[in-house]
């Protein structure tokens, strides 16, 4: 069986490792391959590397960085199709969803292409007689990213490319599940012309994170995955006076106005909920119905997830895929039962599904709840697997209100056909990415990534321009050269003002 390694100072190790976790294909329900744990003195070997690469690295012109993110792009898109396919095999998402999370990811990479332009500083002449200021920015360090899962490139792709561009090392810690895209992307950066120790993957569970989150010569920690590891992370590096971002979980509403193309909203309502098996932090996994849409809209919705088509993500027939574990499924149907036994409706049950020669993969097929109300538990947690919770409100304002009460304020959506009330929507809303007639408004990369409330702990929302400013920090120079031709202006004790 096949073992995935770390990949430390240019190359794949197994360094001092010897723990390992299954990987799956969740098509299949079978173990495919052992990933290998990493040790604290393995992240320890990890940090070395990316401390000794920096000196160079942190050094490096513009010039050279931008020619490692102009190569690596390429790659990225000549290997779209066997990362893609990678990825489906051990996250068991279709394909071409696996293949759009790599675009998605690879925009990342453009903007960083495009770095010498975010990291231009400002000039002031003559701000005082003969005083100029000018600022500039610096690369951190070593930094760090932990990542979720449900995306093994396209998160790890809001990260380390902005760091790399920026001047930073980086060490990546993967999701223990589905590691193999790191390690292919290692080998991209080093294909690409990427220095040794630039770029480091350590595998691992908590006692890697741990040793991340405790080690003295990491700089910063970039976090994606639940909210209450979201929190840990958070208040555990930032005790060792790391820079943090820390990105958690989601429960994304979806609000469907009665004057909506129905067929329209519940078409992407579908895909939102269902695609990647409900697996995203932006999926939608509540349809907030108003007034009369009710009725209709579970109708066509109960239509269209019937016509899902649950298969494994390589077959080109399927629409969605199974879920990442046996614990995975076993949750989504506990939590579909208690919904049930709190009195929603189940509209469309996936419970039961099952798929023709793979009846030991993790499916669980799409299902609809209705009436939901915000006191179930089918409300307040947050699933992640293919489950669209319906609650039904009366008025626009009922359902700002409900939104504005959710723990969670990562996306939400509005599906109308009048500005008025999308203009309320996105002014009264506390979420932080808002689609109006778009179900899914995950900004490009151009733009920053984040949520509000518990979707996103501390303040710094991930790629984009929040990207550039969290790894690296600000100078603000102010010079003088004394002018021969007349007198310098005498130093004073008092404090300096301009004149
Ligand atoms: P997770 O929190 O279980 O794991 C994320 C990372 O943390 C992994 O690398 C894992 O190894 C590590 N980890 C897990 N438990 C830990 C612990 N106790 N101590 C230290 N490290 C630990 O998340 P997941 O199940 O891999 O991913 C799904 C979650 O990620 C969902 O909640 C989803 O909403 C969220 N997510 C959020 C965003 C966003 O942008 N806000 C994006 C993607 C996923």
């Amino acid at each position: 069986m096949k073992t995935i390694e770390h990949w430390i100072n240019g190359a794949a190790t197994a360094a001092g490792s010897t723990r390992t976790a299954p990987v799956h294909d969740p098509a299949t329900g079978a173990q495919q391959a052992a990933v290998l744990l990493a040790e604290p003195a393995d992240v320890d070997s990890a940090v070395a590397a990316a401390s000794k690469a920096f000196d160079s690295w942190g050094d490096s012109s513009l010039a050279q960085r931008t020619k490692v993110m102009f190569a690596f792009r390429e790659l990225l898109v000549r290997h779209e199709d066997e990362l893609a396919r990678l990825i489906s095999s051990e996250h068991g998402k279709v394909v071409d969803d696996a293949r759009g999370e790599i675009v998605r990811g690879r925009e990342v990479v453009e903007y960083a292409c495009g770095i010498a332009d975010a990291l231009k500083g400002s000039f002031s002449d003559q701000v005082s007689r003969d005083v100029d200021v000018h600022n500039f920015r610096q690369p951190l360090g070593v930094v760090a990213g932990i990542t979720p899962f449900n995306f093994p490139i396209m998160v790890p792709l809001w990260m380390h490319p902005i760091a790399i561009a920026t001047g930073n090392t980086f060490v990546l810690k993967p999701s223990e599940r589905d590691p193999s895209a790191s390690a292919f992307v290692a080998e991209l950066y080093a294909e690409a012309g990427l220095p040794e120790g630039v770029f480091n993957v350590v595998n691992g569970d908590k006692t890697a994170v741990d040793a991340i989150l405790d080690h003295p010569d990491v700089a910063a920690v970039s976090f994606v995955g639940s909210t209450p590891v979201a929190r840990y992370v958070h208040e555990r590096a930032t005790a060792g006076g790391k820079r943090v971002q820390a990105l958690g979980g989601a429960k994304n509403h979806a609000v469907v106005l009665p004057d909506a193309d129905l067929e329209f909203a519940a078409d992407h309502l579908t895909a939102a909920a269902f695609g990647s098996a409900g697996q995203r932090c932006m999926a939608v996994s509540v349809g907030v119905a108003v007034g009369a849409a009710g009725d209709a809209l579970v109708e066509v919705l109960e239509r269209k997830a019937r016509e899902v088509k649950v298969g494994p993500g390589q077959d080109p027939a399927s629409d969605m895929g199974p879920v990442i574990t046996r614990a995975a499924r076993e949750r989504v149907v506990a939590a579909v039962t208690q919904g049930a036994e709190q009195g929603a409706t189940v509209v469309v049950d996936g419970r039961g599904v099952t798929v023709e020669g793979h009846e030991d993969g993790f499916f669980v097929g799409p299902t609809v709840l209705d009436r939901v109300t915000p006191d179930m538990a089918a409300y307040r947690e947050e699933i992640f697997g293919p489950v669209l919770a319906i609650v039904r409100v009366d008025t626009v304002d009922e359902a700002i209100r409900v939104i504005n009460d959710n723990p969670y304020g990562n996306g939400t959506a509005i599906f109308t056909a009048g500005g008025e009330a999308a203009r309320r929507f996105q002014r009264e809303v506390k979420v932080g990415m808002i689609g109006v007639n778009v179900p899914i408004p995950v900004p490009m990369s151009y733009y920053s990534f984040g949520g509000w409330k518990d979707s996103l702990i501390g303040d710094s929302p991930i790629h984009g321009p929040e990207g550039v400013r969290f790894y690296t920090r600000a100078k603000v120079v102010t010079t003088r050269w004394p002018h021969v031709t007349r007198s310098a202006e005498a130093a004073a004790f008092h404090f300096p003002t301009t004149g």
